[in-house]
């Protein structure tokens, strides 16, 4: 495709996250040519963890490109089965095979990594329509002069400013390019503590093979999750079968005692184990099994919902303008969605004086069903991680008939839902209305 100001607009990206980097491939395919990301990291990151590649993103990444990439890493799952976290008793069992006849694409999951590097591959397969700028941190943004300032490793130094002539902030929660348009706006920002964090291990087959138990995890094709009060705990294996993924969400105690600037460290494993200590003997095995230095610890961390994803010429993107709680598993998915509107509205503009109304579209064509999402999250988490006895039971209740056809209080394959979140195609439905919105 040509975007008609795709041989002149100049495009930076703040940050080369999931959202970056599906940004830059989208708009690199709409046939923009000067598109430079700024990834504050030397490299793609720290990705050590699974990820849900629900219909609604596999979809995207084939019509992207990046679906090759990332195809042999990526494990169909065939089932999702609820346990008891204490007494390991099976509440529910749902079988998948509705998504694939449902919405045309199976339930798969995959190394976030293997997810990264698609979506990296890609870009650079676009070569030299995509710049890569590692070490290179956003530091501000000239809502005025339409420029941001970037600087390289060296923080003392006062950095320079770039000219560009849209700006996508693609740089997570932690976002600067939101605080800056905030401040802009005369509003606070205001990232908010949910008071949880998740540890997330990997287990490779060698570490499981002694037991037969664990290694059934590995190799069922299945996602399994244990809820106890104010804790549980997901696995489902990746990388072809060959890793088996595990992301945990508890109180935060740790992050809560001794704050630092960052929300994502190496944790302590007897910290960990005492948090589970409770829980039935499979998964204290299984937590036993991590080695010492191997255990990371993410602090979750939410926004308000803004009044607005866009100033001038900048708009925000993913995790930046709608973080979430990971109990969807759509932050990642949310965030590529994102990156293919606004590729699809970007391509539709043929003056740069109408980049602010495009912006805007953008914003109008994604701000509900992210914002939608984000508190689905937080329901399905409450939900999961009831403390309250009473509410517990109801719950577990609700759980036993999904057999014979009951909502299911795990949001993410409960059926109204995923009708709504994978039922959804975010690149046709803004093809569709994008005209009439300009
Ligand atoms: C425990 C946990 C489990 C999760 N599980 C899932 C899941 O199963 N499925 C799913 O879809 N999602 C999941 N998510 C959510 C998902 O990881 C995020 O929603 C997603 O990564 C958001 O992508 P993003 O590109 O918006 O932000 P990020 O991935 O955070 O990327 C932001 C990038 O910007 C860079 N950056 C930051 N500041 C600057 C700056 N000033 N200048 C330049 N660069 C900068 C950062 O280094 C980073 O590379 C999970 C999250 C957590 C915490």
């Amino acid at each position: 495709m040509t975007a008609k100001l795709g041989p002149t607009l100049r495009i930076a990206i703040v940050g080369a996250g999931m959202g970056g980097l599906a940004t830059a491939l989208a708009l690199a395919r709409q046939g923009f040519e000067h598109i430079d990301v700024y990834e504050a990291a030397a490299d793609l990151g720290f990705v050590g963890a699974g990820i849900q590649v629900a219909p609604n993103l596999s979809r995207e990444l084939q019509r992207l490109g990046a679906w090759e990439y990332m195809e042999t890493d990526a494990v169909e799952m065939h089932t999702v089965s609820i346990r008891g976290g204490t007494t390991d008793e099976e509440l529910a069992n749902q079988s998948l095979a509705y998504i694939r006849e449902r919405y045309g694409q199976p339930h798969r999951v995959a190394h976030r990594s293997a997810l990264a590097n698609a979506l990296y591959e890609a870009c650079k397969a676009a070569a030299p329509r995509v710049a890569f700028h590692f070490r290179t941190a956003v530091t501000d943004v000239d809502f005025d002069r339409h420029r941001i300032r970037v600087r390289g490793r060296d923080e003392a130094e006062p950095g320079h400013w770039i000219d560009v002539d849209v700006v996508f902030g693609a740089d997570g929660v932690k976002s600067v390019v939101r605080k800056c348009m905030l401040a802009r706006q005369g509003e606070e920002d205001d990232a908010q503590d949910t008071g949880q964090a998740a540890y997330r291990i990997m287990l490779r087959r060698g570490q499981l093979a002694h037991d037969p138990e664990l290694l059934a995890l590995l190799e069922s094709n299945s996602t399994s999750r244990w809820i106890g009060a104010g804790r549980q705990i997901i696995a489902y294996p990746i990388s072809g079968n060959t890793i088996l993924n595990i992301a945990t969400t508890q109180p935060d105690v740790n992050f809560a005692a001794a704050p630092t600037a960052t929300w994502t460290t190496r944790a302590d494993k007897s910290a960990m184990l005492a948090v589970y200590a409770d829980f039935c003997p499979r998964v204290a095995r299984l937590l036993r099994l991590v080695p010492a230095g191997e255990v990371c610890e993410w602090k979750l961390r939410v926004h308000r919902p803004l009044r607005t994803w866009v100033e001038g010429c900048v708009a925000l993107v993913g995790d930046a303008c709608h973080p979430t709680l990971p109990h969807l598993g759509q932050g990642a998915a949310q965030a590529i969605e994102d990156g293919a509107v606004l590729a699809v509205v970007m391509g539709k503009l043929t003056d740069v004086k109408d980049i602010l109304a495009g912006l805007l579209v953008y914003e109008h064509l994604r701000k509900t069903r992210a914002e939608r999402l984000v508190e689905e999250a937080a329901i399905s988490g409450r939900t999961l991680l009831h403390a309250d006895p009473e509410a517990q039971a109801a719950r577990d209740a609700a759980f036993r008939r999904v057999s014979t056809g009951g909502p299911n209080p795990d949001k993410w394959v409960d059926r109204t839902v995923t009708d709504y979140v994978y039922g959804f195609d975010c690149v046709k439905v803004a093809e569709e209305q994008v005209a009439g919105l300009m």
